[in-house]
């Protein structure tokens, strides 16, 4: 449907110079309904066709607004399958209810608190099936009280330590990755000897598929419950706002990746909002490690290798530490000064 509708447009802007709505595309999709060789549609959801319909619009729209590039086909090989219904989704006992499907068994991870808005079912490399619920329910916006600052911390991300929290506490970071890496490189060679289309090949593709997952089931618990965790613990936090689409394009691209710095940030952000707890934001060009948190100076000679240094002024300073304690000081300020415009934009 998605790449039915693309031709379309493509087509109609080819012949007339003008864009298909979503409106217009429907209505052909009610004829082809009727049509023999396309009297399959019927089988399908009909929400679901119009929903990718309106996903492809969506993405004419990024195009148009310069966000994004023009939309591409979608492979069937190279990309995995994946459909949204955006209602009459519903669970029933231990069964998924799926129109035009019926219940489906599945394992559910959380109760579900709130009503079901809509579906986005999604099957990965090996197989498995994924269903991704969006709840609705009610989140009360009276403004929070401002946060006393002795439970405000400041997070400073880093590839040794994952986060180095301004009262002192380190998580290292697990690096899933690095350690699976050996076994992925073993499977990988495995597959490459394998002769392409025979059934031993895609058994060793799943193997390797299962082995990503994995490492991926691992960061994604692991970020889980420290974004919890810290949220839980403190009324306040502050990061920073990193690149981390350009440092994921430099040499320590891998490391970047592994240790899932933008999963944190995120899940920090939407976790601080559902507990109703502040977050700040600073700037990207913030000197967060070279402001000494003790008198003020800028240090401009700081290279990424100095875990250590000394200011002018005497005191030796824990490179990530002292970042840490400056992010939380401005931060702080941004909070206190102008009602938490910051919080909203996280919120
Ligand atoms: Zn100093």
């Amino acid at each position: 449907m998605y790449n039915w509708s693309l031709a379309r447009r493509i087509a109609h802007y080819k012949a007339t110079g003008k864009s298909l709505s979503v409106t217009e595309l429907c209505a052909e999709v009610a004829h082809l309904k009727r049509q023999p060789e396309t009297e399959w549609l019927r089988g399908v959801d009909s929400q679901s066709l119009q929903q990718a319909i309106r996903d492809l619009d969506k993405a004419f729209g990024a195009f148009f607004a310069r966000r994004a590039k023009f939309p591409r086909f979608r492979s069937k090989k190279r990309e995995t399958p994946t459909f949204r219904i955006p209602q009459r989704v519903a669970l029933v006992g231990d069964r998924l209810s799926i129109p035009k499907v019926g219940p489906v068994r599945l394992v559910l991870h959380r109760p579900l608190n709130g009503v079901v808005k809509s579906a986005t079912f999604k099957q990965d490399a090996t197989g498995a099936w994924y269903v991704t619920l969006v709840v609705h329910f009610e989140l009360s916006d009276t403004p929070l009280p401002p946060p006393a600052a002795e439970r405000v911390v400041g997070l400073d991300v880093g590839l040794k330590d994952l986060v180095v929290l301004s009262d002192g506490r380190r998580v290292p970071a697990p690096k899933h990755y690095r350690w699976a890496e050996r076994k992925l490189r073993r499977l990988g060679r495995h597959l490459s000897r394998c002769q392409r289309g025979s059934k031993n090949r895609e058994k060793a593709r799943v193997k390797v598929a299962r082995q990503h997952r994995r490492v991926a089931n691992q960061r994604s618990d692991f970020i889980h419950k420290l974004s919890s965790r810290l949220v839980r613990d403190y009324d306040g936090g502050v990061i920073e706002d990193l690149n981390v689409k350009g440092l994921g394009k430099t040499n320590l691209a891998k490391s970047v990746h592994d240790a899932g710095w933008s999963m944190l940030r995120f899940q920090v952000a939407y976790k601080a909002c559902w507990q109703r707890k502040h977050l700040a934001v600073i700037g990207r060009f913030f000197p967060s490690s070279r402001l000494c948190a003790a008198c003020g100076c800028i240090t401009s000679d700081l290279t990424l290798a100095e875990r250590e240094w000394t200011c002018s002024c005497g005191v030796t300073h824990d490179r990530d530490l002292n970042a840490a304690r400056n992010i939380r000081d401005e931060g702080l300020r941004l909070l206190l000064a102008e009602g938490c415009p910051e919080s909203i934009n996280a919120s």
